[in-house]
This record gives C-alpha cells, structure tokens and sequence, in this order.
C-alpha cells in the first residue's frame, strides 16, 4: 500500500498552505498533497476570468512552490477515510498516512427555488470544466442574472459588464447590496456606481422561481416581476464540502474522534460530528 508521512486532502488555498508549512517545519517528513483535480483556479480571481483576466487557463494556482519544496502531489479523489487504520480510500485505492489534514473547503449554497436545477443556472464551483462552460454560454447570452448581492455577486456583476452587449441584473433580497459586510452610506455609494456602469441592481428582490422549457428564460420574483436571462449565477453563500444538499459529496466515516484530533474551536464543539451542520474546517488526525 502506498504510504505518506503528512498527508494534506485539498489543493487550493488551505491544503496548499497546510503542505508548504508542513514541510518547512517537519522538512524529514515525506509531503502528499492530495486533491481531485488536475489544475486548480485561484479562487479569489474566479469573477474576474469573464472580464479583466479573459480566460480560465490565466487564472491558475501554479503547482512550481509545491514542487519546490518537494511536496508530492497526488490527484485522486479521496471517497472515504479509516482514521483507525489511518488510511483513506481514494479512485486509485489505498493510501495510508502517518498524520492526516482535511482541508476539503467549501461548495457553492444553493437556493431553494424550483427551477434552480436549469441548465444555464450557474452556482459557482472552483472547478475549470465548470468556469469554461459559464464562459462559453456568457459568450452568447445578452441577459445575465446574478442572484445575491454580496461580495461574490457584485464581482461577478461588474466583470460581466465589462464584456459589454448585455443587460447584467444583480437581484438581492436584503435592502441593499454589501450590506452585510458594509454600512448603509457605503451600500447605496457602491451600488450607484454599479448602475453608472450600466449594472441593473433590484434590492429586496426574493427569486420565487427560475423559468424556462429545461433551459433558463427568466427568473420570478415573489412580486410577479420577470426578469429575462439566459445565464443565471448564484452568489449566495458557499456549504460544507459534507453537506449533500448542496451537490457536495461528502467523505464518509467522518465520525471523528476528537480527542484525536487538533482543531481551532471552542470545547463546546469539540464532540460534534462533522456532518451537515458543521462548516468547512481543516482538522490534524493522528
Ligand atoms: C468566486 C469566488 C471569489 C472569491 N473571492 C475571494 C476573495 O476575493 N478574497 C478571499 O479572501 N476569499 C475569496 N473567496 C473565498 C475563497 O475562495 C475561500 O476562502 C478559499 O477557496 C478556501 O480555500 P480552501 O482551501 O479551504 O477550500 P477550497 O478552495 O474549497 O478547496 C478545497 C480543495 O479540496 C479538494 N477536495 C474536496 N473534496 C475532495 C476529495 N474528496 N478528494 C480530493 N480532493 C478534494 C477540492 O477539489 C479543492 O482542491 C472567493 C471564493 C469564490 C468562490
């Protein structure tokens, strides 16, 4: 059975870091760094792939600091774990390990909507097949909706408005855009030079349904109104990558023992199973 001393599960922003400190700090432990796919996207420069950047291929987390400090990289899907044997189940088999780090993150929230399953509604994975596809079908729509006023949805609104020949309609449900993360005089500062860009922004907007024969048409609102769109994107909110409501498929036997464990939370947590209440989190088993 193919064995590792460290082995991190996760190749974005924590497993990354997880594997780089591992090795700086323990440089006689042997290093996997394990995730599913073959490139990586930076997250935070997602949105900015439909404007300023230009293509997914650009916005890529290189793998040369890995390799340079001679982290292995392994890409399997890990589907489950035997924390008492210390092995994980991965596509290609078994892999064991001498100290393990979840740092498996997070998945796109869904919204509880009929009609969110359409094909062209686009919650948004960090995945590249998935960024390619929401290029390609940006590229022939003229209405976009964004649904979900925060960080996310306002990145996403703004870049796509700069590919320019389409009406890009921001819909959140709460009184104003950032406002959960800004004050009422920075929200309204913010969305007026959204809309001098030529964004649509509906506040206090609730999507009631989304619209069309198997492909997106439009989108309702719970007052009646019908906003137009070929492309919808849901910026509301991200899940744990163990909560199946969301399309994640979780790792099984996470029953974790966590007096064999070391986590940054409070006692109170400490005996929860890490299941669909818990957030994405990164643990050290041993
Ligand atoms: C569009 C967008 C824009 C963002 N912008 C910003 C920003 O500007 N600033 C900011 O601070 N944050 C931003 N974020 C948030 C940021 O992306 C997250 O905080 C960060 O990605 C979390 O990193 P992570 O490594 O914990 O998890 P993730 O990025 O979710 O990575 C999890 C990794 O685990 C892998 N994995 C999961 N399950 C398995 C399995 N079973 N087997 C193998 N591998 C598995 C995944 O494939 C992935 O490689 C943004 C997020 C998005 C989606």
């Amino acid at each position: 059975m193919r064995k590792t001393d460290i082995l991190v599960i996760g190749g974005s922003a924590a497993g990354a870091t997880a594997a780089l400190t591992a090795r700086r700090h323990y440089p006689e432990k042997e290093v996997t760094l394990m995730r599913q796919e073959t490139v990586v996207p930076i997250p935070c420069g997602i949105p900015y792939i439909f404007g300023t950047i230009g293509s997914p291929s650009k916005n890529v987390m290189p793998d040369a600091p890995l390799e340079k400090e001679d982290v292995k990289i392994a890409v399997e899907k890990v589907e489950s774990l035997d924390l008492a044997r210390q092995v994980v189940r991965t596509s290609e088999g078994e892999f064991g390990y001498e100290r393990l780090i979840l740092a498996t993150g997070s998945v796109p929230a869904r919204i509880p909507v009929p009609g969110a399953d359409k094909d062209g509604v686009f919650p948004i994975f960090k995945d590249m097949a998935h960024l390619e596809e929401l290029q390609q079908k940006l590229q022939s729509a003229t209405h976009v909706v964004v649904i979900g006023g925060g960080f996310i949805g306002i990145e996403f609104a703004d870049e796509i408005q700069k590919i320019g020949g389409k009406t890009v309609t921001v819909l959140e449900i709460a009184a104003h855009c950032l406002s959960l993360a800004y004050d009422e005089e920075f929200c309204i500062e913010m969305e007026n030079a959204l809309q001098a860009r030529g964004v649509q922004i509906r506040t206090k907007a609730r999507v009631a349904e989304i619209l069309g024969n198997g492909r997106v048409e439009s989108v309702r609102l719970s007052d009646g109104a019908l906003i137009p769109a070929e492309v919808v994107i849901l910026g509301v909110g991200s899940a744990s990558t163990d909560d199946p409501t969301h399309g994640a498929q979780p790792l099984h036997a996470l029953e974790i023992d966590r007096t064999r464990c070391s986590r940054f939370s409070s006692p109170a947590t400490k005996t929860r199973r890490w299941g669909p209440r818990s957030g994405p989190m990164s643990s050290v088993c041993g």
